[in-house]
Formats: structure tokens, sequence, C-alpha cells
């Protein structure tokens, strides 16, 4: 018996594709995985990986096949570096950015999700804790954290707070607010962060940037940790907001292709 993906509620994460032995899972147009049957073994990683727990099938586990590993499942060494980094020298938190740059560009020119699905630093990183070493209950999450209403209303969510942060960046550069040395995790506790400031030299609204985004990212990470340590190993992919946005963006090119076939 081969598995066979629920598509209406594929979130096109990509964890799938990374345990897959036979490289039979690919995601189509960045919407939803699809597997190919006829090089499906059946070996049922994927059912026990997926985030979302959308892939049904019977399988034998008697099948012990592993994917080879290629370069860029190493990414996750960048997540460690990125926050090692901050701590010292906040101004390395603008790295962050292409972990939100690259999924847009290859969503809007590709139409795929290639990061979420090969390159994500992140999802990689608790993929390593809450798989590798156990620290994950691996429980399927509740349907209601990979609904679309849950989906798309923390990315509005998370939106609203970054356009917050831009706001603080502006105060900064207009000479209307002084630079806080501080990161803001969970949108709530400012922790000190002064240790991590060293720019008298670099324009004060760089920094507030720095220390924004900085909070941004570890917000996220933690919020990814929680859920890994709750549920699935890989279970924040379900509702990263980059995820969601990146499958909204490739749903519509996909239609207007459609359209203009
Ligand atoms: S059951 Fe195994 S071979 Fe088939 S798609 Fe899933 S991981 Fe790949
Ligand atoms: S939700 Fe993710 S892991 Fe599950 S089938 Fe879709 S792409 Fe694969």
């Amino acid at each position: 018996m081969k598995s066979v993906v629920k598509k209406e509620l594929c979130v096109s994460c990509g964890c799938c594709i990374k345990v897959c032995p036979k490289d039979a899972i690919e995601v189509k147009d960045g919407i939803y995985a699809h597997i190919n049957q006829d090089l499906c073994i059946g070996c049922g990683k994927c059912v026990t990986e997926c985030p979302a727990s959308i892939i049904e099938g019977e399988y034998s586990k008697r099948d012990n096949k592993v994917r080879f590993k290629k370069w860029y499942d190493y990414l996750w060494i960048f997540s460690i570096a990125y926050f090692a980094l901050g701590f010292f020298n906040i101004i390395f938190a603008w790295l962050g950015m292409i972990c939100f740059i690259l999924p847009l560009l290859f969503a809007i020119f590709k139409g795929n999700k290639a990061f979420c699905n090969r390159y994500c630093d992140r999802g990689q990183l608790l993929g390593l804790i809450g798989g590798r070493l156990g620290l994950s209950r691996k429980r399927s999450p509740p349907k209601w954290m990979y609904s679309k209403y849950f989906r798309y209303g923390f990315l509005i969510f998370f939106f609203a707070m970054f356009f917050v942060m831009l706001w603080n960046t502006y105060l900064v550069f207009a000479g209307t607010k002084s630079l806080s040395q501080a990161v803001t995790v969970l949108w709530t506790f400012n922790v000190p962060w002064s240790l991590a400031y060293h720019g008298n030299i670099i324009a004060p609204w760089v920094s507030q940037y720095a220390f924004g985004f900085y909070s941004v990212m570890l917000t996220s990470t933690i919020l990814g940790l929680l859920t890994m340590l709750l549920f699935k190993p890989r279970s924040w992919c379900v509702y990263c907001p980059m995820g969601t946005m990146t499958q909204a963006i490739c749903k519509v090119k996909s239609m207007r292709k459609n359209k203009f076939q």
C-alpha cells in the first residue's frame, strides 16, 4: 500500500520530501505535496514525519532505507551561528533578512517553496532537536493549528507586529525615540541586550532594526521549540508565517498561470 497526501490540507512545508528515501515526493507549484506512486515503496517515513499528519497509508517498518544527505541538509548550522553572533554583536541580526527575502524570491519568481522544502535552517534545526535528539513528544498537532483560519490569522498578527517593529525603527531614524538596547521576546518581555551593542559608528536606526529583527527571530524560534516539544518536531512549519505567505503567493501564481493557458 502506497502513501497518499490529503492535498487540500497540505501546508507545502516539504518535511515529507526530506525523509523520502526514493525521492518520490515533490511539492507541486509550491501548493501541495504529490507522491509519485511508481517510485513510492510504502516505507511510511513521510507518514510519520508530516507535521500536519495528512499523509495516509499503511506501511512496513521493516524497510530501513534512509535518504542520502545533501549539502543543504546542514543549513541548521546557520541558525545556531545566527543566534550566537547576535548574542555578541546585534548587527549580525541583519543576516536574518536572508531567511526573509529568499523564500519570497523563490515564491515570486519561481512559483515554488524551495526555501521551505530544502533550505530552511530553522526547520532543519527543529527536526534535528526534536527528531535525532528526541526532545519531541512526536504527537500530531491539533487540527486547528493547520487550519486556514489559524494560519492566516497568525500571519496577519505576525505582520502587524513586524510593522510595529518597523515603526519603532522609523521613530529612531527620525530622532523622536532613543535606541532601545533590548530584545523583546514573545512580543511582551523586554530583555536587556546592551552587551551586544557596540555601534557608536553605526546609525542608531540600523541597530534598532537589528534589535527588532533579532526579537522576531528569537520569538519565532521559541514558538517553534515549544511546538516541537509538544507535537511533531517540525510542527512550527504548519503555521510559520513565511510558509503561509509563500504558499499563498504560489497559489495566486498557479491560478494566474492556469488562467492564461
Ligand atoms: S512511503 Fe516512503 S517511499 Fe513512499 S513517499 Fe513516503 S517516504 Fe517516500
Ligand atoms: S504538510 Fe508538509 S509534510 Fe505534510 S504532506 Fe504537505 S508538504 Fe508533506
